[in-house]
């Protein structure tokens, strides 16, 4: 195959999005993928649904950004939330937008936003080779020499290197990005999971699936505390669902030895208004087991472990003493797990950490380092919230680096 302009490793949304502003300004474009087709990730995002953006302000988007959110200004500017919805109705895909401003396709289908992609990049005449292992990037004068399996080699004058973090290696995630950073001198910072279930050391495999709404979730660790309100599940063995998920992006780097995880069953009630609650309805209903009560205050199935870890055996109400109301009231404010790790990183929804964006042009994400070498998406160490924030940084620094690459 001839000299490309340019060539975009990853076929995913960074590089999907990449491909289509380079080819749309002319220029010769073939996107490599090991997949033996396109967006693999961004089929299962959204549980299958793809929260594709946030539609809310670029100050909204930055705010939501976890780690370098300096460094996502310009792009969210020069391609901003209100541009991917543009792009996409033009593109035929009729959007809606949900609780929260998650912006879905109104299908509900995120094999339709791969199919308004596939189309622009047919559209502009994007050559894709698909099943292609891309082992190594290698600077050759003025051009790049693109190493792939079975001895196969691509040249280019530019390489945007769209290969993703390292979370959900099913979808394609191989962490080639990074050594290619790496052999050409870019810093790598270390690389962790993110929006990821935290693993507890207490034995929860009886709450497996069960899930809890409106409580609050606080994680004290290392004389630091993080909470979040609303909605939670537990596995086997970790808290997950979104405020455990958005917790574990923000005690992803620290230290965990000694960590909690404290719930509020009841955030809405005070300690003091619960103990008047207790008093008065221990008195109306001083018959009624413990158990019985409990299953009022909290789903069923936490109940026989709540007590049990709580130590009160099951009693009437009339016999529980003021110490035990006490101890229960308490535990419904702060009901405590032991932490133990974050979950693998194949497990967290995105990766964190990449290529430090201090050698990365924010204006059009190439390399400082190496002219024509460009980086988007979560190859990079950018990460944030859920909520349609990840799928905006890979079309803002898709769309910087697609349409800042030239033709010689
Ligand atoms: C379960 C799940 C749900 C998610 N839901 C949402 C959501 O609803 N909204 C949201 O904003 N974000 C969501 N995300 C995050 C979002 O999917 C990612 O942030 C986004 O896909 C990153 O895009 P990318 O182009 O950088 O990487 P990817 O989409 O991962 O694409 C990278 C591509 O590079 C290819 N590649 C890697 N190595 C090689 C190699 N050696 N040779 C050739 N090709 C290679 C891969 O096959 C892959 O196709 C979700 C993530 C997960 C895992």
């Amino acid at each position: 195959m001839d000299r490309q302009d340019v060539i975009i490793i990853g076929g995913g949304a960074s590089g999907m999005m990449a491909s289509i502003f380079a080819a749309r300004n002319g220029l010769n474009c073939l996107v490599l993928d090991h997949n033996e087709k396109l967006g693999k990730k961004l089929f299962i995002t959204g549980k299958g649904r793809c929260n594709l953006t946030n539609n809310s302000s670029v100050d909204n988007h930055i705010a939501h950004i976890v780690r370098n959110s300096k460094f996502m200004f310009s792009a969210l500017n020069a391609f901003s939330p209100q541009d991917t919805i543009e792009f996409f109705n033009s593109a035929g895909l009729k959007l809606k937008t949900e609780q929260g401003n998650r912006v879905f396709p109104e299908s509900d289908k995120s094999s339709d936003v791969i199919k308004a992609l596939s189309k622009l990049m047919s559209d502009f005449h994007v050559k894709v080779q698909l099943n292609c292992e891309v082992l190594s990037v290698k600077k050759a004068e003025d051009y790049f020499k693109i190493k792939c399996v079975n001895n196969v080699e691509y040249t280019a004058n530019s390489v945007i290197v769209a290969t993703g973090g390292l979370s959900y290696s099913g979808t394609g995630a191989s962490g080639l990005g990074f050594k290619i950073a790496d052999s050409f001198g870019h810093k790598i910072v270390e690389t962790v999971p993110a929006l990821c279930p935290i693993v507890v050391k207490d034995d929860i495999s009886n709450l497996n699936g069960l899930s809890l709404k409106n409580v609050g979730l606080t994680i004290s660790v290392g004389g630091k505390s993080f909470y979040e309100f609303g909605e939670m599940m537990f596995t086997f063995n970790s808290l997950t669902g979104p405020i455990a998920l958005k917790l574990s992006s923000q005690i992803n780097r620290l230290n965990l030895n000694g960590a909690t995880a404290s719930i509020d069953f009841k955030p809405a009630l005070s300690h003091e208004k619960l103990e008047t609650k207790f008093l008065r309805e221990f008195q109306e209903q001083n018959k009624k087991e413990l158990k019985t009560y409990l299953n009022s205050l909290l789903p069923a199935r936490l109940v026989p472990y709540f007590m049990q870890k709580v130590g009160i055996m099951n009693k009437k109400l009339t016999e529980i003493t003021k110490q035990e109301r006490l101890i229960l009231i308490n535990s419904l404010k702060k009901f405590d797990f032991l932490l133990k790790s974050l979950d693998n990183i194949n497990v967290g929804i995105v990766t964190s950490g990449g290529v430090d964006v201090k050698d990365i042009n924010s204006k059009t994400c190439e390399s400082k380092l190496v002219k024509n070498l460009y980086f988007v998406g979560e190859v990079l160490d950018v990460d944030a919230f859920t909520g349609g924030y990840n799928l905006q940084i890979a079309w803002s620094t898709g769309y910087l680096a697609g349409n800042a690459v030239k033709k010689k």
